[in-house]
Parts: C-alpha cells; sequence; structure tokens
C-alpha cells in the first residue's frame, strides 16, 4: 500500500465512494427487490440474534436486516401485537415502517464513512496493513505435514475425528447419502493438551490447507471488523475448496451472553453472528470443517453447540501414564538419550503434565546437555529439566501432594465404579481415571443408557447411590474426618436427582403422591438423601476389597477400561 502514489490513492477514494452512493441508492429505490424468507427463518434468525433491526407496519411483510450484512430481507407480516415487544425484547432495533427506509437511505453515507475510515487507517499504517488485513496463516500440507502419528495419546479422539477426515476427503460421498456432517467441532481440554495439534493433524490427513486464527484477534478493536474478518476468513477457506478452519480460543467470541451490566458487548456479538452466518453459509458436498478450541466447554454460548454448528465437542484430557510414555517416547526419539535414562519412571513422575509439558521437558533436558558440553542426555539433566518444568508451573504445587491426593481421588472413582458395576452392570463404564478432566473433579463419568423413556423408582435409587459412592468410599476408607471437596459435583447432582424424585415423581415413602414443596419436602429430601448414603456407605464395606483392588489399580494406571474393571471385579 505505501508503494502507491497519493494521486492514486485519491482516485481509489473518489471511486470507492461512487460505488458507495450507487448502491445505496439501489438498495433505495429497491426496496421491493428485498430477499423474501419465511417467517419461521425470520423468528429462527431473531432467536440466534442476528437481526439488527425490522421495520415493522401494517403491510403485508415487514423488512428487516441482519447484522452482518447490508441487504434488505422481507418476511410476512404475522400481524402480532406482541412482536414488536418480544423484538425489543431480543434486543432487535424496531423502527416505523415508513422510517425504514431511512436506514437504507443512510448506507451511503455509511459504507462512505466506512471507507474513508479504513483507507486512512490503511494509509496510516506504514507496514500498510489495515485492521482489515486478516492474520491467517496458511500452512500448507507438503512432506512436513502433521498427521495422526504425530500426535500421542489422545486415542480417544483420534478416532471421534476420523470420520471427519473421510468427510473433507470425500465430501460428495456423504452428501449423496444425505448425511449432515459436522461443520465444526470444539475441541476442549487443559491448554498444552494438544488441540491445536490434532486440528493440524485433521487438516494434514485429509490433505487440505489449514487457516489458523485465534478468538482473541476478533476482540477488542472496532466494531465490525472482527465480523469483516470471520467473513474474510471463510472467503479464503471456500477459495481454498477444501480446508480446516481453526480458530483457538473460541471462547474470546463465544461466551455466554451474560444479561446485565456489561452485557452488550457488540463487537463479539457481531463476530459471533458472522461465525454462525459463515458456518449455516456452507452446503454439505463443501468439504470444510470449523474446528475450534477451548479450555473451558462451560462457559461457552449454547448458540454455538447447536446442531448444524460445533455440535461434535470432543475432549482432549491431560495424557494417563500411557499416554505420557507415548509422548515421551515420541520426543525422545532422535535425541541422544543415555541407555539408563527410564522415561518410564518419568512418566509416572508427570502426574497432571500436559503434552506441551513434555515436550518442554525434554527440550530443557536436551539444552542441559549441550549446556554441559555432553554428547549424550542423562538422568543428571533430565531430572534438572523435571524442576525446570513444574517450577514455571502453577501445576508444581500438585505434583507435590500428589501421591496423597491420587489415593484419595482413586477411591473416590473407585466407589463411583464399584457401584456401577455391582448396581446397574447393565450400564458401561467406558473409562475410569483419575485424571482430572474439564467436565469435573474426577475423571470418572456416569454412563447411564441414554435412551431410555422412563426410569423406574429403583433405577434412580441406584442412580443415586452410584453419585454418592465416591464420597462414601472417601468416608469409609479415610474416615469421617479425611472426607474432602471433591465430592462436590456429585453432592450437587444427588441433590437435584433426589429433589425430582420427591416432589416430581412422588417416589418418597412420607410424602407419596402429595408432592407439595416448602418445608416438609425439603425435609423428606435431607432424609432420603440421607438414607441412600447409609446404602452407598453399606456397599463400599460390604466390597471394600474389590474397590482396593481398583485404587490399587487405578494408583498404579491412572486410567482403567471396562474389560479391566471386569476382571478386578470379577
Ligand atoms: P493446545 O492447543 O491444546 O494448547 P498445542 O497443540 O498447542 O496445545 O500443543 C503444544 C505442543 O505440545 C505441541 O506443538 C506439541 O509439541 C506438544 N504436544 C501436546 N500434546 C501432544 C501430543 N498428544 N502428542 C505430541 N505432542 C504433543
Ligand atoms: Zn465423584
Amino acid at each position: 500500500m505505501e508503494k502507491l502514489g497519493k494521486k492514486k490513492i485519491v482516485g481509489i477514494f473518489v471511486a470507492l465512494a461512487l460505488v458507495a452512493v450507487v448502491i445505496g441508492a439501489f438498495v433505495l429505490n429497491n426496496g421491493g427487490d428485498a430477499q423474501f424468507v419465511p417467517y419461521a427463518q425470520f423468528a429462527g434468525w431473531v432467536d440466534d440474534g442476528l437481526v439488527s433491526q425490522v421495520g415493522l407496519g401494517d403491510a403485508p411483510v415487514i423488512s428487516f436486516q441482519l447484522h452482518n450484512s447490508e441487504n434488505l430481507y422481507e418476511t410476512s407480516n404475522p400481524r402480532n401485537p406482541m412482536l414488536t415487544q418480544e423484538l425489543l425484547m431480543a434486543g432487535v432495533d424496531v423502527v416505523e415502517a415508513s422510517n425504514f427506509a431511512g436506514i437504507a437511505g443512510f448506507l451511503p453515507l455509511v459504507i462512505f464513512g466506512g471507507v474513508f475510515f479504513f483507507a486512512f487507517r490503511a494509509i496510516s499504517k506504514n507496514n500498510g496493513r489495515g485492521a482489515m488485513a486478516m492474520n491467517v496463516s496458511a500452512v500448507n500440507t507438503g512432506e512436513t505435514a502433521v498427521n495422526f502419528a504425530a500426535v500421542a495419546g489422545n486415542v480417544e479422539a483420534k478416532d471421534m475425528v476420523a470420520d471427519v477426515v473421510d468427510f473433507i476427503k470425500n465430501p460428495d460421498k456423504y452428501a449423496r447419502y444425505g448425511a449432515r456432517m459436522p461443520r465444526g467441532m470444539i475441541f476442549y481440554g487443559p491448554p498444552g493438551t494438544g488441540k491445536t495439534l490434532m486440528a493440524k493433524a485433521v487438516a494434514g490427513e485429509a490433505g487440505v490447507p489449514f487457516y489458523a486464527v485465534s478468538g482473541s484477534d476478533f476482540v477488542q478493536m472496532y466494531v465490525g471488523v472482527g465480523a469483516s474478518r470471520v467473513r474474510e476468513l471463510f472467503k479464503k477457506a471456500r477459495e481454498a475448496g477444501r480446508a480446516v478452519i481453526f480458530i483457538d480460543e473460541i471462547d474470546a467470541v463465544g461466551k455466554t451472553r451474560t444479561a446485565g451490566v456489561n452485557g452488550g458487548n457488540d463487537e463479539r456479538d457481531q463476530t459471533l453472528n458472522a461465525l454462525l452466518t459463515e458456518m449455516s453459509g456452507f452446503g454439505s458436498g463443501e468439504g470444510i470443517v470449523v474446528i475450534a478450541a477451548t479450555n473451558r466447554l462451560d462457559t461457552l454460548d449454547e448458540a454455538l453447540l447447536r446442531p448444524g454448528r460445533f455440535d461434535r465437542q470432543v475432549e482432549i484430557a491431560l495424557p494417563d501414564l500411557a499416554g505420557r510414555q507415548d509422548i515421551l517416547n515420541t520426543y525422545a526419539h532422535g535425541k541422544p538419550m543415555e541407555k539408563d535414562v527410564n522415561l518410564h519412571s518419568l512418566a509416572k513422575q508427570t502426574v497432571f503434565f500436559s503434552g506441551a509439558m513434555l515436550e518442554n521437558l525434554l527440550n530443557e533436558a536436551a539444552i542441559n546437555a549441550a549446556k554441559a558440553g555432553k554428547e549424550t542426555i542423562g538422568q543428571a539433566e533430565v531430572d534438572k529439566a523435571f524442576y525446570t518444568v513444574i517450577a514455571g508451573s502453577e501445576k508444581a504445587d500438585r505434583s507435590g501432594i500428589m501421591e496423597q491426593d491420587k489415593r484419595i481421588t482413586a477411591y473416590h472413582e473407585g466407589g463411583h465404579a464399584l457401584a456401577t458395576k455391582l448396581l446397574s452392570p447393565e450400564n458401561s463404564v467406558a473409562k475410569v481415571t483419575i485424571i482430572p478432566s474439564t467436565k469435573g473433579a474426577g475423571g470418572f463419568c456416569l454412563n447411564l443408557p441414554p435412551d431410555k423413556l422412563y426410569y423406574t423408582k429403583a433405577e434412580l435409587e441406584r442412580q443415586a447411590i452410584t453419585l454418592l459412592a465416591g464420597r462414601a468410599a472417601e468416608e469409609v476408607v479415610f474416615g469421617t474426618e479425611n472426607v474432602t471437596t471433591g465430592a462436590s459435583n456429585d453432592i450437587q447432582r444427588v441433590n437435584a436427582l433426589v429433589k425430582d424424585y420427591v416432589t416430581k415423581y412422588g417416589m418418597s415413602q412420607r410424602l407419596g403422591l402429595a408432592i407439595t414443596s416448602g418445608e416438609k419436602a425439603e425435609d423428606v429430601c435431607a432424609e432420603e438423601v440421607g438414607r441412600l448414603y447409609g446404602k452407598a456407605c453399606e456397599l463400599v464395606k460390604r466390597h471394600k476389597d474389590k474397590l482396593s483392588k481398583i485404587a490399587d489399580a487405578l494408583m498404579e494406571k491412572e486410567s482403567l477400561n471396562e474389560d479391566e474393571l471386569d476382571l478386578l471385579i470379577a
């Protein structure tokens, strides 16, 4: 841009301004050419926060505009007197229909202003990159492409994304069957667990370009710039045909919209809306997949997670023992490690380390060896690196109290697993682990048969006992004084479940079907929770030998799959 002469720039200006005026005039005179959409579509867009302004009047149609486009739309006028209020509640600007053309009439000015603003910024930046310049790195997939082999561990996650790779390669194959493949996936898990790496591997395996941006690039900018960056990003991907678009830190744009003082962050909302619109815009035969990464799934706006958007959520968890061993082997490969360096015991020492920390550890060890002028990397260099890495990480203190922590967690999770196996053998336990997941403290996930219409009273009780068995195991094994805060999520869930049991399903002995709420119902709930907890403790005591076996195995291997669990209990 700086190569252009001043005159040329002025020329461009005038041309752009003319274009703007022509477009504006076109919009003004062509109110009748607005695109018509069904009312249901309109209502959906309002729900999704996409509609910016509606012109309401007595005419059979109402006109409206979306946040992210200059196009004019029309839909049938439902002539519902409540509509104005509903729209206002949804944050939509409502204007009298007779004034609506006024917005369009304003357009040339707005466009001209916008053009002027951006052109000015572009000129004033001596590097020639204005606010509109896209900070997208297109990684070409040559021989250096990352593929699944580069991702160590993460076995479950790889399984979950494998079919998406095939979809990107052969979109037509799926389109022919009318299959709706995911347009978006969310990778969630702690930092440094390989989310970016996995997304690159998806692109690498599919042999398509990889476009990466970070959600934080989109915010803290002038209103409208984030949205236009999103559109530019998708345009690039479309031009490439098939592609993987990667958005790191999606929470920066996709956080739950909180009502209240900081509720209206226009910039973020517009960016998010632009993203959703772009995603709903590509057809099933296109072979473009958007992968977003976040550390916290629970903070994301629900709108992002709906079907047709980021409807596949893949957890990328901290590696368990086998995963860490795998990652260490990967990065030791190609380094001159001495034979006596014991990677297995290093893997055991590095509970709660992410893949990035493990990679860093071996890299530090290599640097230590180089500094010391040694030919090879020995145990001393590795040990030194271990302390360097934990010193730079808040996880350090966790590693210190790790043994006792691990023991309690092993019994807690073991309690849940034992109860599931004994009480509800029809439920599967895909995996028990003591590596914390982002979903909750422990790694245990209670799997309920999802396709049930009704639960019986006995089933609900078994669920409650299973939820309580974690805390029960802590108390039975370590004593009343030593129970931990680790059960808080379980306890919340049990209380919700028992409340329904008593006050919705009329299943308690004392209240029966007289399901009033109030003090009495609260008493009854407390009583029921106590009764069920008693049962959980009883169960744990009776099968303490089995519980100990499970806990020991968890201490040793950190996670157990269903077969291993069955063997221990048999
Ligand atoms: P995230 O996106 O989850 O924060 P990254 O993908 O950026 O994590 O990981 C950072 C680095 O850590 C990677 O480039 C890689 O060197 C290493 N790493 C993390 N997890 C793994 C893994 N499972 N296998 C191999 N390397 C890993
Ligand atoms: Zn628990």
